[in-house]
């Protein structure tokens, strides 16, 4: 790929706003810049980023979709919260004396994206239209063998000011330099589950063995795990097909020691399925049976090529799929089984897969997807429902993370919700306030979020994410894609 042009920025200082973070900056060599993160030069910004609050605040807004998984819309609809937590939904107000904040539009919970590997927004566009082989032996792995954790910040906090404007508010990650993740997710004020990859590169070189890897991951577990309140750490071994089984059983017993969850690819071509049952002589489900990780809390991602006796493994298991329509589109995958998955009891959330094969972290579209290609696949109009399209991305895919107080708002869950401006044409008409799901996942685009508020806390409004400079975010990844890019 040629080099690419590195955005300008007319201010200097730290992207990441007042984030209230200043701890656990990575130690390692390359991310002293880190340190600038405590910057107190100013940032234009429309609205302080002020903390949660502690006192009761009252939400009124036009609609209510608490995401209950039933489609139930509340019009109008009151949302209270405090000291970040969800305390009532309801049609009406409770009695409580309250900050009474009106809102025009319907909130629903923040979207969970359960398949990410969101700093690689550092590789978005490379490698148009190459076969996965060449991409990533040509593109992509030389370029993340340079990689520095700062890097990975920088792409990190770009890809979460993205998600976050969305109406994203929580992901899982897998990708290397986990503590610059973590640290990103914490000062742009998303959540995320971080999964570490495990993965040896094919020329076994730079990197830690199997055994150092896994202690750097157990490590950044009990230094990381509940962080800010809002980082969970995983594990993320890459794939059955790329982290030996052997090594996979460790993990499995490792993440059951720990009550954690292990995030992994797999089925996810036709040809890496053949591959492995060549290899293996079972297919994946089978396989991750056999290392006990069916055990435990499992979420795979893609599970396009899964057969019907793989899918009732999972579902008897509990064990979840992250599923990903625009990536396994636009790389060629396949359709996955969505219907039969959720028929059989699977639990299934949405995930974007990387910014480098999709292309951006947009869930709406996901949604939107998903229901299509089910549709297309089953030759069923009903086969996936749009109330069901909109809890793959929300109440379900926090259950896919064995997150239920995430995508659902209901008391006692978490303060996560979004705005999204009712006055647009995709709005009309609306007979009745239940078509309001409708349009929500066949008619809204990204664009139509206004406001995102995570644990009580305001990220983004007017369309504006608060905690994130997002020109010098924009400025760092060209500049840092660029040099990853050259030879
Ligand atoms: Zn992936």
């Amino acid at each position: 790929m040629g080099s690419m042009t590195p955005f300008r920025r007319g201010t200097r200082g730290s992207a990441v706003v007042a984030a209230g973070h200043g701890s656990s900056v990575p130690s390692a060599p390359g991310v002293q810049d880190l340190a600038r993160f405590g910057s107190d030069e100013p940032i234009d910004l429309p609205e302080s980023n002020f903390p949660v609050p502690a006192t009761l605040v009252r939400y009124t807004a036009d609609m209510v979709v608490p995401c209950d998984g039933t489609g139930m819309v509340l019009a109008p609809g009151v949302l209270e919260v405090e000291g970040g937590r969800v305390v009532h939904v309801g049609r009406g107000p409770t009695g409580r004396p309250a900050t009474e904040v009106r809102l025009d539009g319907v909130v629903l919970p923040g979207l969970v994206n359960v398949h990410a590997h969101t700093p690689m927004s550092l590789f978005r566009g490379s490698g148009e239209g190459l076969p996965l082989d060449r991409w990533l032996t040509e593109v992509l792995w030389p370029r993340e063998a340079k990689l520095t954790s700062e890097d990975v910040y920088w792409g990190m906090v770009l890809g979460a000011a993205e998600s976050l404007r969305f109406g994203v508010t929580t992901s899982c990650e897998m990708y290397f330099e986990e503590d610059a993740i973590a640290d990103a997710v914490l000062a742009t004020g998303g959540r995320a589950v971080v999964t570490p990859a495990i993965l040896q590169f094919p020329d076994g070189e730079g990197g830690p063995s199997w055994a150092g890897r896994l202690e750097e991951v157990a490590e950044f577990h009990r230094r990381r795990n509940g962080d800010g309140g809002r980082i969970e750490v995983g594990f993320g071994p890459h794939a059955p097909y790329s982290v030996p089984p052997e090594v996979l059983t460790v993990i499995a017993a490792l993440a059951s020691d720990l009550g954690a969850l292990v995030h992994l690819h797999a089925a996810e071509t036709e040809a890496e399925v053949e591959q492995f049952v060549a290899t293996h002589g079972r297919r994946v489900v089978h396989a991750l049976a056999d290392v006990g990780l069916l055990e435990g809390r499992l979420l795979a991602a893609h599970g396009v090529w899964l057969d019907d006796e793989e899918i009732s493994l999972l579902a008897e298991a509990g064990a979840a799929v992250a599923h990903c329509p625009q990536s396994n589109a636009k790389l060629a995958s396949g359709i996955a089984p969505l219907a039969g998955m959720l028929t059989a009891g699977v639990r299934v959330g949405l995930g974007t897969d990387g910014p480098a094969s999709n292309n951006d972290l947009d869930l709406w579209k996901e949604m939107r997807l998903a229901a299509s290609l089910a549709r297309l696949r089953e030759r069923d109009a009903g086969a996936v429902s749009a109330v069901a399209a909109l809890d793959l991305a929300t109440r379900a895919a926090g259950h896919a993370l064995g997150r239920p107080e995430l995508g659902s708002l209901y008391d006692g869950a978490a303060a996560d919700f979004v705005l999204v401006d009712l006055d647009d044409p995709v709005f009309s008409p609306m007979s009745d306030p239940s078509d309001v799901v409708g349009h929500l996942v066949w008619s809204v685009q990204s664009r139509l979020v206004t406001d995102v508020w995570v644990g009580g806390r305001k990220v983004v409004a007017a369309g504006r994410c608060l905690t994130v400079d997002t020109d010098e975010a924009r400025y760092e990844v060209g500049r840092r894609a660029a040099r990853l890019a050259a030879d």
